[in-house]
């Protein structure tokens, strides 16, 4: 495929970086937090507000659309975007976490990833083939290739042998991905459509080294890190992370899957990269867990039932505007869906937040005094206590 993507970095402050990517469905700022749209939705929140909320991509997850209700029904409305109804850019993974996390459901073998769906024990079979097939009919704008996700800890033979797996697959991807146009089984619904590689490796840097230079060898419009915030401690994380940064091309953006907290997509802001999803916010929410700029809230403790406060003064969301810290307890502990809906709106639009001023920060040079500032205020501390 001829991919529209263009990647362009407008300054850097230290090792961070304030740049743009173009998409066939917009223009998307980085440092970027994509909100996980699972089922193609972001839970409990509207697409509208999670736009309002300063969101420019959603990711989408091929392993959930792919069995329900089906790649080529989507493709046969238009294509993820025009079924959804989000206008903007949307990434995909290639589904492989997700199998990876069947466990006793799934076998993976050279060919491909056999597992068994969660939904009805139905058996199927995603190759790294498929696995691109699946996301072109889905058309979102940036498609991931399938990598072989490692359980931590591991060892490093089997680090090894799965990092080398996931270089063959990405080549096969990337294999497969270049010959679309001209595949006729295969309904395209963006022609525009990226590929993002994945460096994989585990937490041994020389492993993330040599997947490094091979994916990059290969040639991607992007590059993710995948295989952290898997439950290494988060300094090992850093630090995998700031090594391996330095091997990727400068000119593609670098994108750290499935991080993290606030704290996370700062300190990761400050090694170099430029993407980010998590369903931390949205999840968390959902069972009552808030961000604020003061430290950590969880809505349900008895110290909130009188307090009339908003959940952060510093918020400009509609929670935070219209509703005190006890009407959202009262919600919460009534099970009212409003509860899981105010709550996300609140979370995401922190998250949110974030990164426009991670973005500033980095504009006016000032990222290492809004590093320390952020860091300062705490966000990863209690206020129950
Ligand atoms: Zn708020």
């Amino acid at each position: 495929m001829e991919s529209s993507f263009r990647f362009t970095l407008h300054s850097t402050d230290g090792a961070a970086r304030r740049g743009e990517f173009h998409t066939p469905h917009g223009v998307v700022q980085t440092p970027a937090f994509m909100p996980v749209g699972t089922q193609g939705t972001v839970k409990a929140a509207l697409h509208r507000d999670v736009r309002d909320a300063g969101a420019e991509i959603i990711l989408g997850n091929t392993y959930h659309l792919f069995l329900r209700p089906g790649d080529e029904l989507i493709a046969r409305r238009g294509g993820l975007h025009r079924f959804i109804g989000w206008t903007g850019p949307i990434l995909t993974d290639s589904g492989g976490f997700q199998i990876f996390s069947l466990a006793e459901r799934r076998v993976i073998r050279e060919e491909g990833a056999e597992f068994q769906s969660h939904l009805d024990g139905s058996r199927h079979v995603l190759t790294p083939e498929r696995a691109v097939d699946i996301q072109a009919r889905l058309g979102s704008d940036i498609a991931m290739v399938l990598d072989e996700c490692l359980s931590y800890p591991a060892s490093r033979d089997d680090a090894a042998a799965s990092m080398q797996r996931s270089v063959r697959w990405a080549r096969r991807c990337r294999d497969r991905f270049t010959e679309l146009p001209a595949e006729p089984d295969v309904q395209v619904s963006n022609p525009g459509q990226a590929q993002f590689g994945i460096v994989q490796g585990g937490v041994f840097q020389d492993l993330r080294n040599e997947s490094a230079d091979e994916t990059t060898a290969i040639g991607f419009e992007g590059y993710a890190i995948g295989g952290l915030s898997v439950g290494e401690p988060v300094e090992m994380m850093y630090g995998v992370t700031e090594q391996t940064v330095s091997r990727l091309p400068v000119d593609r953006p670098r994108y750290l899957m499935g991080a993290g907290t606030p704290e996370d997509l700062v300190e990761s802001v400050a090694r170099g990269i430029d993407m980010f999803d998590c369903v931390m916010p949205t999840r968390n929410a959902r069972n009552g867990q808030l961000f604020t700029s003061a430290g950590r809230i969880n809505i349900k403790n008895a110290r909130y039932a009188e307090d009339d406060r908003p959940l952060d003064p510093a918020c400009g969301c509609y929670a935070c505007q219209h509703h005190s810290r006890a009407y959202l307890r009262h919600l919460y502990l009534a099970g009212e869906m409003t509860a899981g809906a105010l709550n996300t709106l609140h979370n995401l639009t922190f998250y949110l937040d974030t990164m426009r001023r991670i973005r500033d920060a980095i504009a006016f040079r000032t990222f290492d005094t809004f590093r320390q500032g952020f860091l300062r205020s705490a966000s990863r501390l209690s206020l129950d206590s």
